[in-house]
């Protein structure tokens, strides 16, 4: 099978791309380095001995996208492109909409000029908005999202649930993820989030390796157990491994749209990650306590049991190995 992969040279994509070569699928990657570098290519094939076909195109360009399906027999698509820092898309919406709208439209439409119908699109739990439950099932439908960011995906998921209404030879995936952090255990591919990061883990790999002085952890005055948020932390090698059993899914069943959250089914708190993450590696995680971050909730996470029963699928890495593999890939990069 031949997969196109957007945003394949990024931190989730890329992993998947190794995963996917792994499984002897063909791959061709369209990423415009907004967020990723070229060296990335290299590094997959390190990891897998297997050449990726890279397009550096941008998906707003429409007719590049259609000289990439003219030019390759594909099959199928998993769609990682996109925009994805919460904050920045809450001052700059109309880059978020644009981008991540108008690359989904374009690649969509492509698609179905070339008749190619399956498609793979990476959500998040933030749909969900704040349902009153934190354990979230994909039946609770879609909530009130709180960022730009968010209601891209929302859209997104209205938008291809749209498009099956009208078609319904479409085979639609859509991946609800909860919070992915570690990287590939060779230390070659990670996340490298540009400037001040905002989630936890890249702040903490920037605090332990001395690039930042401190962390603030949002708040500790939270309804959980030590006070502070709870998260559902997903290693991004086993997401990447959920994409593979979802594209296997699509290929082996009746079209239709197919929804699933991608996370571990258990929570930790921040202190948790702290604690864990200064254990494994031996390093010192300078932090102090800070007011709460506006938008946060107290806790959330996944119920995996339809991503278990109809994919085959469930998370097997632990805290350990993604606090491990992190800072792996972290020092491998300030070496
Ligand atoms: P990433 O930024 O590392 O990867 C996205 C890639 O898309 C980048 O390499 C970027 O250069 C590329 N890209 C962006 N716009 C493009 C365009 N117009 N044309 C071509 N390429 C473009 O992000 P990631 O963490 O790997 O996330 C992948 C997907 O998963 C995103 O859609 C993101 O919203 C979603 N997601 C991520 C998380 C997370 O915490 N990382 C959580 C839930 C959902
Ligand atoms: N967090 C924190 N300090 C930081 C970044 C994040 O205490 O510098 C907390 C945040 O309040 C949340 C958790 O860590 O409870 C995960 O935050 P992240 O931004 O990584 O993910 P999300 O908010 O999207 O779940």
């Amino acid at each position: 099978m031949k997969v196109l992969v957007t945003g394949g040279l990024g931190f989730i994509g890329s992993h998947t791309v190794v995963e996917l070569l792994e499984k002897d699928y063909d791959v061709i990657v369209i990423d415009n380095l907004y967020n990723s570098e070229l060296a990335v290519k290299d590094k997959i094939k390190q990891i897998t001995g297997k050449e990726v076909k890279v397009y550096t195109d941008d998906l707003l360009d429409k007719q590049a996208v259609d000289k990439i399906f003219v030019e390759n027999d594909i099959d199928e698509v998993i769609h990682f492109a996109g925009y994805k820092a919460v904050g920045e898309s809450v001052r700059k919406p109309l880059m978020y909409y644009h981008n991540n709208l108008m690359s989904t439209i374009n690649l969509l439409e492509v698609m179905k000029e070339h008749n190619v119908k399956k498609f793979v699109f990476s959500s998040s739990a933030t749909i969900y908005g704040d349902p009153g439950n934190p354990k979230y099932v994909e039946t609770m439908g879609r909530g009130k999202t709180t960022s730009p960011y968010g209601t891209t995906k929302c859209m997104i998921e209205q938008i291809l649930e749209d498009l099956y209404v009208s078609d319904n030879e479409w085979s639609i995936s859509l991946l609800r993820y909860f919070n992915p952090i570690g990287a590939h255990e060779s230390g070659l591919i990670g996340e490298k989030p540009n400037g001040i990061p905002n989630n936890l883990m890249p702040y903490i790999l920037k605090v332990a390796s001395g690039e930042l002085e401190i962390l603030n952890i949002f708040g500790n005055d939270y309804n959980t157990p030590d006070g502070t948020c709870i998260r559902d932390y997903i290693h991004v090698v086993d997401l990447a491994k959920g994409h593979v059993c979802a594209l296997d899914k699509l290929e082996n069943s009746a079209s239709g749209v197919y929804v699933y959250n991608l996370g571990s089914g258990k929570g930790y708190s921040v202190l948790e990650i702290v604690n864990t993450f200064e254990r494994v590696n031996g390093v010192k995680v300078n932090h102090q306590i800070a007011p709460r971050r506006a938008g946060d909730l107290a806790e959330f996470f996944a119920d995996p049991t339809k991503a278990l029963n109809e994919l085959k699928w469930k998370t097997e890495k632990t805290l350990e190995d993604m606090c491990r593999d992190s800072w792996n890939f972290m020092k491998k990069e300030i070496e």
